[in-house]
């Protein structure tokens, strides 16, 4: 059945959850890049809530089955699959992987994303510059079009809901830094409002989040350990976020506790 349905007609979030966590067969919800981070937050999160859940990781095998072995301690169910989603042939055996442990889909956190290292418009590489684009807008499209093939009423789904995973970039442009990174985001803000749009009416709601300043291994892998602590003091709350205030969003707007909610981006900020 469709998603559509009105929150009284469905009973309160509290009575929902709880039977989430109760029942062994309950929603699923496919998470990219959910072995680190803002991802593994979701996941850790979305499994307290009792969503069964598929931990998508690029080369952080353990990290990943760490999220896995913390899920199933907390009652639910959980796998770990490999896959760069920026490779098609990934992305389906992600999904084709999912069907086969779990056989259901309800959701999507398209969160797997790359900053590349910091440059300069006029420096950047075409190399990177496709490496960034490819991860960040190329894989979450198919992402989004591997669950809508499950999760549209139009094709027998029960409906479900994506979340996309944006940035504040989108909104500050990432000049000096990575106004590639800021653009790959940009794209994800329109794709959100577009195809929520196109699916609303297939039960599915897609809505993104906008994280500002977290404190996550991204800005060391981009080469920038001191990130976090230079900029922390610019933040509104004069604060970096963590991953886990993040997550809490996220799974709100993934739950039918937003069941009215699409097509949105909310902006995770502290303000910046
Ligand atoms: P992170 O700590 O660097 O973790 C990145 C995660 O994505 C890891 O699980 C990594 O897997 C996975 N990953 C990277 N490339 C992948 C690929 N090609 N295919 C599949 N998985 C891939 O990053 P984060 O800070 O949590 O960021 C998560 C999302 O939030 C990203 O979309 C990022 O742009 C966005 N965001 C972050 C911030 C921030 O300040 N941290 C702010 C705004 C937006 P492995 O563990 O296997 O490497």
């Amino acid at each position: 059945m469709a998603r559509s349905k009105s929150k009284k007609a469905r009973g309160s979030g509290a009575a929902r959850r709880t039977r989430h966590v109760r029942n062994a067969a309950g929603p699923v919800v496919i998470v990219t890049g959910g072995s680190r981070g803002i991802g593994a937050a979701c996941a850790l999160l979305a499994g307290a809530r009792g969503w069964r859940v598929v931990i998508n990781y690029r080369s952080e095998k353990r990290a990943a089955e760490r999220v896995v072995t913390a899920i199933r301690r907390s009652g639910s169910q959980a796998i770990a699959v490999q896959g760069d989603m920026a490779v098609e042939a990934d992305v389906l055996k992600l999904f084709r992987e999912a069907d086969r442990a779990f056989g259901r889909l309800d959701g999507l956190i398209n969160n797997a994303g790359i900053t590349g290292k910091p440059s300069r418009v006029d420096q950047i590489g075409a190399d990177p510059l496709r490496r960034v684009l490819e991860v960040n807008i190329v894989g979450p499209f198919l992402c989004a079009r591997e669950a809508i093939k499950r999760m549209s009423s139009a094709r027998r789904g029960r409906g479900g809901a994506i979340v996309n995973i944006s940035s504040a970039a989108a909104r500050l442009g990432g000049p000096g830094e990575w106004v590639h990174y800021g653009a790959s985001k940009g794209a994800i803000d329109t794709m959100t409002i577009g195809l929520g749009r196109e699916v609303a009416a297939e039960g599915i709601r897609v809505n993104a989040v906008r994280p500002g300043l977290i404190d996550t291994d991204i800005h060391a892998t981009a080469g920038l350990p001191d990130r976090v602590a230079k900029l922390a003091p610019t933040v509104p709350m004069r604060r970096a976020g963590s991953a886990e205030e993040v997550a809490d969003t996220v799974i709100w707007l993934l739950s039918d506790d937003s069941s009215y909610v699409t097509s949105s981006i909310v902006d995770v900020s502290g303000g910046r």
